[in-house]
């Protein structure tokens, strides 16, 4: 133990002096469950500008609610893992409701998107076969290519035509090409059809991670692949997250019956970990509901993004093309993201500087993400202090 101390002693420096060093902010309290306001220790409020709750879910009291009378009857804990003990009602019936949300077969969950990803990848790719993934795939994706043993080739962002030329290149077989359906640094949609097109014609499999778009994407909420009118046909796996969108935790993937079985079986990631505790299948079920009965929240998350593209605009903010809740502003350099955050955190707002390894190099930004809890008046505070940060940027 001792004899390693100076080594990461010296990588944490080299960290802190490339502005790549990372900071936890301990949240002491919450102000009104539809609100994104926060407070720090001291009692220091900010809107918070950086979290996933796209629909204003994450606090909902009935979500809470159904946790806490789930715990009262099933313990907070599940003390087992699935195929043991672990697999309760509330599981079960989570996974018939994300199967009919989605449109398939079946649905299984897991504790975690990250784990997800691992138990697809290796499932469905190894050794001397090819993988695919878009240059700015989730880091899960990444790892589960890794673990799968698989040859891991990366297209240039959201270009089908790049993925097609890999899928044909000499050597071994693709076997997959996974992608984000909506980038969660970026906000954009991955190329669907067009990859969807391409995986089909050389039989490999097309896995999408909608860890972003459920719940947010599409006429009813169904993700990217509503948006551009795909099926099970043309996307046979999906994958996504209950932590984002849907206010609570965990995830599932979908598909066909075979493809779930498959995973029960093998997966690594599903087979040797305690089951999610059944509170929060209970606190989900609720979510789903919710966002089927107020389909306002994601009429209103949407309509605050394009307010805050519009304004955005009007201030001289630097925009990208994305048109989901996620808004990155894009600032280049470590320091200079880390500066403009620093500045809106002194005007009460709370936007996290995203640095490299989670984007690349000189691309460092502030990921502004919208709520269906933020108020008009908080967005147009945004844009204001956004555009100061931004001329200041500038002149730096
Ligand atoms: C957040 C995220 C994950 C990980 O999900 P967790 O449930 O938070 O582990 C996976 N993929 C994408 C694209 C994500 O944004």
């Amino acid at each position: 133990m001792k004899r390693a101390a100076p080594a990461l002693e010296a990588a944490l420096s080299r960290l802190a002096q490339r502005q790549l060093q990372r900071q936890r902010t301990t949240v002491e309290a919450f102000a009104a469950p539809d609100s994104r306001v926060v407070a720090l220790a001291g009692g220091r409020e900010l809107i918070d500008f950086s979290s996933n709750d796209y629909l204003g879910l994450a606090r909902h009291p009935a979500l809470a609610a159904a946790m806490s009378a789930c715990a009262a009857r099933a313990g907070a804990g599940s003390a087992a893992s699935h195929l043991v003990t672990g697999h309760g009602a509330e599981h079960e019936r989570l996974e018939e409701e994300l199967a009919a949300f989605t449109g398939r077969e079946r649905a299984l969950l897991f504790s975690t998107g990250y784990m997800a990803n691992l138990a697809v990848m290796s499932a469905l790719a190894g050794r001397g076969e090819r993988v695919l993934l878009d240059r700015l795939s989730h880091a899960s994706l990444i790892d589960g290519a890794l673990l799968s043993g698989a040859l891991l080739r990366r297209y240039r962002h959201a270009d089908a035509p790049a993925a097609a030329r890999l899928l044909d290149a000499d050597g071994a077989r693709t076997a997959l090409i996974a992608t984000d359906g909506v980038f969660s640094m970026d906000g954009d949609l991955a190329p669907l059809p067009q990859l969807s097109r391409a995986a089909c014609a050389r039989d490999a499999w097309l896995v999408v991670d909608d860890a972003h778009g459920l719940g947010v994407v599409g006429a009813s909420g169904r993700g990217a692949l509503e948006h551009f009118g795909l099926g099970a046909e043309e996307v046979p796996v999906l994958i996504g997250t209950l932590g984002k969108a849907f206010g609570s935790f965990g995830a599932f993937v979908a598909g066909g019956a075979d493809l779930i079985e498959y995973l029960i079986q093998t997966a690594r990631t599903y087979i040797y970990t305690t089951a999610l505790p059944q509170p929060v299948a209970a606190a989900t079920r609720r979510a789903l509901a919710l966002a089927h009965t107020e389909s306002w929240r994601r009429e209103r998350v949407l309509s605050l993004t394009a307010r805050f593209r519009r304004h955005a605009r009007e201030a001289q903010v630097p925009l990208t093309g994305s048109g989901t809740p996620i808004q990155p502003v894009v600032l280049g350099s470590a320091a200079a993201a880390l500066a403009a955050q620093r500045q809106l955190q002194e005007a009460g707002l709370w936007v996290v500087a995203i640095r490299p390894p989670s984007v690349p190099q000189g691309s460092a930004r502030l990921r502004v993400t919208l709520s269906a809890a933020h108020t008009e008046a908080q967005v147009d505070e945004l844009v204001a202090q956004l555009a100061r940060a931004c001329a200041r940027s500038a002149q730096a």
